[in-house]
């Protein structure tokens, strides 16, 4: 069903920072002036996030505020930051580490690991946050697969999870602990910190020199490595204006850890570039605890995942009202479809929609979006970020692609070439060349592409069903469910069938006050049959208390269908379990 478009005012075109002349005349290399560069065509990240703002104006402006879980808080300024990656820098080359050299950070929300990241970068080295909910396995996997050699971590996650194995990572020279006494064959970060000189300046590194290493969510099988060059720092500075409205002085709350490329692209790069003031939440996802962020904090900007949404709807009305939000002015959603009624509720609730923004870990940067001047049409993922060729493509019978008309559904394509473009997949030098073809990267999600250049997200390519000659995206259905009051939370797989090929099963969470029954499962059954019509609603419908869901919140639809059929769950190093809830938020 198509959801009335939401227009947005004079007032709130003339404020938006992207308006369509400057869409009209973006260029990569008109945007690069904005940043600042090393001498002699060097790029680096952390000079651009930090030092720049801190050899001006900006340097008592306030870059982290940190929330403790247990109320503690904490400013770090510009300048602070400057001097503390400093140290950090000096301290990882003191011990020998070089720029090109593996950093790992297994830690949760605390300061020292916003300092750690930016230091590292800062002396040269790449850095590859994890975690820290993961346990010793997937810890090893990656940190083997990333032949770390070093790891910044806590006394007790070292001890619980690292320790047993780490004699066997011959890669491995050091490991920092960040607090408490250091184990045995750590170092001390507060002794080393205090005892060491600070780096002058930045690590002389190239534009194409290996940043940053993220992990993929693992949502449709073994994660990748991802290769992100220093580069990719322009697309952070122009998406992070563009797409959240980011700019100095701003008040920001990224939702995401960095254990997921979003916690690091908008949770720490992005909004550093862009001279802002970004909330650091050391809690985990909590209602009442988010909704007073959001307005005790006086947050202006509010990046977070519909997974989140979905629970903050889940909460009811009483839960969000009470509050009031004087200063919030542009929310986003990334990491998995945003449904209709999360768009509307936004609406509802705050006075503002959200706006949907589509990427990947591959893409680096926010690809696809709906930005602050434009009309969103709910259900829409909006329309490619200046500077970002989207295309939607098809296969002949031949093997050639072809790009589909307005309405056809397709693979999201972009054109190579932009600058957050991953350059490699750890030890996969074959998938990484399989990726591209004619020119084009291939994101392996199905899209349709309406009149006006606005994406629509059908699902992704695995995930597609396919019933008595229809081609059902699970999102579609999922959003005909969640459209009943009793639905919380919905997902469509498909399962063999022996007449129609495959029939749509649908699993749904169910609000609180609602419970289990036939005749609920009927009547949601009607609706979907209302909406989808026959040949697309589900055939059944399983209520299940929660969804299956990896760590940073996204549908595991691989699962429901394997724990159906009874296959091998394959890789589940990022499933989300009873003892480490999710984030709650994104890719
Ligand atoms: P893996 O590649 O390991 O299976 P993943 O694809 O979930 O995991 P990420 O790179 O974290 O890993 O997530 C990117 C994917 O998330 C996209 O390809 C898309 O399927 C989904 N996604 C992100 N944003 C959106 C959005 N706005 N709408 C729909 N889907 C989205
Ligand atoms: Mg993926």
């Amino acid at each position: 069903m198509q959801h009335e478009l939401i227009r947005k005012s004079e007032a709130n075109r003339r404020a938006a920072q992207l308006s369509e002349a400057d869409r009209a005349a973006f260029t990569w290399d008109a945007a690069a002036t904005a940043l600042d560069g090393l001498s002699e065509g060097g790029l680096n990240i952390a000079h651009e996030a930090v030092d720049r703002h801190a050899q001006g104006a900006a340097r008592d402006r306030v870059a982290i505020r940190w929330l403790g879980r247990d109320g503690a808080r904490r400013d770090l300024t510009y300048g602070d930051l400057a001097q503390e990656t400093a140290r950090f820098a000096g301290l990882l080359h003191h011990h020998g580490l070089q720029p090109g050299a593996h950093l790992f950070l297994l830690a949760g929300r605390v300061p020292e690991l916003y300092v750690a990241a930016l230091g590292a970068l800062k002396a040269g080295l790449t850095v590859t946050p994890l975690f820290a909910a993961f346990g010793p396995e997937p810890i090893r996997m990656r940190m083997e697969i990333g032949a770390a050699d070093v790891l910044v971590t806590t006394a007790a996650l070292y001890q619980r999870k690292v320790a047993d194995w780490r004699g066997e990572l011959a890669s491995l020279k050091a490991v920092i602990v960040l607090d408490g006494e250091a184990p045995d064959g750590c170092l001390s970060w507060s002794e080393e910190m205090a005892a060491v000189e600070p780096m002058e300046g930045c690590s002389p590194s190239r534009p194409d020199d290996v940043a940053l290493i993220h992990f993929t969510s693992g949502t449709t099988g073994r994660p990748k490595g991802v290769l992100h060059v220093h580069q990719a720092v322009l697309a952070h500075a122009v998406t992070g204006r563009y797409a959240l409205e980011l700019g100095p002085g701003i008040i920001y709350w990224c939702t995401a850890d960095p254990g997921w490329v979003t916690g690091t692209s908008y949770g720490l790069i992005s909004p550093l570039v862009n001279g802002a003031t970004m909330i650091v939440d050391e809690a985990e996802f909590d209602t009442g605890r988010w909704l007073d962020i959001l307005a005790d904090e006086s947050v202006e900007v509010w990046y977070t995942a519909p997974t989140a949404i979905r629970r903050l709807m889940r909460a009811g009305p009483e839960a969000v009202e009470g509050r009031s939000y004087p200063r919030l002015r542009h929310m986003a959603s990334v990491g998995e479809p945003l449904n209709p009624e999360g768009v509307l509720w936004g609406q509802k609730v705050f006075g503002m929609p959200f706006h949907d923004t589509w990427w990947q870990t591959e893409t680096g940067a926010i690809m696809i979006a709906n930005t602050a001047a434009m009309d969103i049409r709910p259900g829409a993922m909006g329309r490619a970020m200046p500077g970002v060729e989207a295309g939607v493509l098809a296969r002949d019978a031949d093997g050639s692609l072809r790009e589909c008309g307005p309405g056809q559904t397709g693979e999201l394509a972009l054109r190579a070439g932009w600058p957050s473009m991953m350059r490699g997949y750890l030890g996969e030098e074959a998938r990484y060349r399989k990726a591209f073809e004619d020119g084009w990267y291939l994101s392996g999600d199905l899209v349709t592409r309406d009149a006006d250049g606005y994406f629509w997200f059908v699902g992704r390519a695995d995930d597609l069903i396919k019933s008595a000659g229809h081609l059902i995206g699970p999102f579609e259905v999922e959003n005909a469910l969640i459209e009943h009051p009793a639905v919380a939370e919905a997902a469509a797989i498909g399962l063999p069938d022996e007449t129609a090929g495959e029939i749509v099963r649908a699993y749904v969470a169910l609000n609180p006050g609602y419970t289990p029954s036939q005749e609920l499962e009927r009547e949601i059954r009607g609706l979907a049959r209302k909406r989808l019509g026959p040949a697309v609603a589900p055939r059944e419908i399983a209520f299940i208390a929660s969804l299956p869901k990896t760590r940073s919140g996204k549908i595991m639809r691989r699962l429901l269908k394997a724990r159906e059929l009874g296959l091998p769950e394959g890789d589940t190093s990022t499933l989300e379990t009873e003892d480490t809830p999710a984030r709650s938020a994104t890719p």
